[in-house]
């Protein structure tokens, strides 16, 4: 493994200027979710180039590649395409030329570290004991999530794929280090979407109205009490309400309002449970009004698990590859990733990597070290070289 250690490193050094130049193109040119046309053509024609053992497009804008040697474990390597709705400020000579649209979470550099892991493995083909399928997924920013729509068309089949891993971008840790997390490290996501109906007035007449901003009020301020009294402390939830909406003018009650927030647990029961407490709340809440509402949940992910052993062994192979000063412990957050899909149907870890100091994902102005992009092809292509060799 010493051998092919030093070849993987060698081959992610001559492709460096190849992996942060496919960076830098798709910085210029991001797509929003579930809009990645030209990204995934990109991705298309470039593993098409390699001669790969496959190259197919999935449903509109995903790329599924496979490498095959021999008849044997097959593992799964993801990356996300998409972009974000942000209008970049960072003054980057490859900064983005679409306005308001942004690389802002870094799934270009995971895009680019992918096609980098295919351009080491297929290199080293013959030398794999299976086979590695690359999945350039859309949309992991937005419901339902381009993960879960992958599957459904049967990305984990044909070859079965065995384990899985994925990679992310972190700010504020060094260029390239890794950082691992087993168990349950990222939150379930769900959109919740509230309108409160009520009567609309003159605003000196409030008697005549059934105002629903004090109502709208009402169920905010109720809703932070399912966090503080419904649920268990040892559990942790969050209920935001990001946007509120309603009324034109300083003396018209309005008609309606309109609210719209996300909620985050760490497990399916809670998450159950939660939003019928949601609607409890605003149930109770909008009849002792006597106004009335619509409730609406666009469905998102569950709680990403990553399995404890496959951690420890990416782990492993992290400190083997970077050395144990270059490996930290990842903490769990309640930001969510649609990574959790694969994960409830095959075992795997989504692993951190150090993009060094700058400011935070979806913001305007972050600007990932590239350093950071060899090492994270490098050691996706080792993980899966190791994995295949493993009795994992
Ligand atoms: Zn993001
Ligand atoms: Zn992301």
């Amino acid at each position: 493994m010493a051998d092919i250690k030093s070849k993987i490193k060698k081959l992610a050094e001559k492709y460096s200027k190849e992996i942060i130049d496919l960076r830098r193109k798709i910085h210029r040119n991001p797509e929003l979710s579930f809009e990645e046309y030209e990204t995934s053509k990109l991705v298309y024609e470039k593993l098409s180039k390699l001669k790969i053992d496959r190259v197919q497009r999935v449903s509109q804008t995903g790329v599924v590649g496979l490498i095959k040697n021999k008849n044997g474990k097959c593992v799964g390597l993801r990356a996300d395409m998409d972009a974000l709705p942000i209008h970049e400020k960072t003054g980057l000579p490859f900064a983005s030329k679409n306005h308001g649209v942004m690389h802002a979470c870094g799934h270009d550099a995971h895009t680019s570290m992918l096609y980098g892991a295919a351009l080491i493995l297929n290199e080293i083909k013959a030398e794999l004991n299976g086979s590695v399928k690359l999945i350039f997924q859309p949309a992991e920013e937005k419901n339902p999530g381009g993960a879960s729509i992958l599957i459904k068309q049967g990305v984990l089949e044909n070859p079965k794929v065995n384990a899985i891993f994925g990679q992310h971008v972190m700010v504020d840790k060094p260029a390239g280090s890794l950082g691992f997390c087993e168990g349950v490290t990222f939150a379930s996501q769900d959109e919740l979407y509230i309108t409160i109906y009520g009567r609309q007035s003159h605003g000196a007449k409030p008697h005549k109205s059934i105002d629903p901003i004090v109502t709208a009020s009402g169920v905010v301020m109720a809703l932070q009490t399912i966090v503080s009294r419904n649920t268990s402390p040892y559990d942790p939830i969050v209920i935001t309400i990001g946007a509120i909406h309603g009324g034109t003018a300083t003396n018209i009650i309005p008609s309606e309002v309109k609210l719209m927030g996300t909620i985050r647990t760490l497990n399916e029961n809670l998450r159950k449970k939660s939003l019928k407490l949601i609607e409890r709340t605003i149930k109770g809440i909008t009849q002792a009004a006597g106004a009335k509402y619509k409730f609406e949940i666009s469905p998102g992910y569950p709680e990403l698990n990553n399995d404890s052993k496959l951690t420890d062994f990416a782990r492993k192979a992290a400190v083997d590859f970077s050395g144990s000063k270059n490996v930290f412990k990842s903490e769990r957050i309640m930001g969510a990733e649609d990574f959790a899909f694969y994960l409830k149907k095959k075992p795997g870890t989504f692993y951190r990597i150090g993009a060094g100091r700058t400011s935070d994902i979806h913001t305007q102005t972050i600007n990932i070290d590239e350093k950071t992009l060899p090492v994270g092809a490098g050691f996706m292509a080792y993980l899966a070289v190791k994995y295949l060799n493993s009795n994992q």
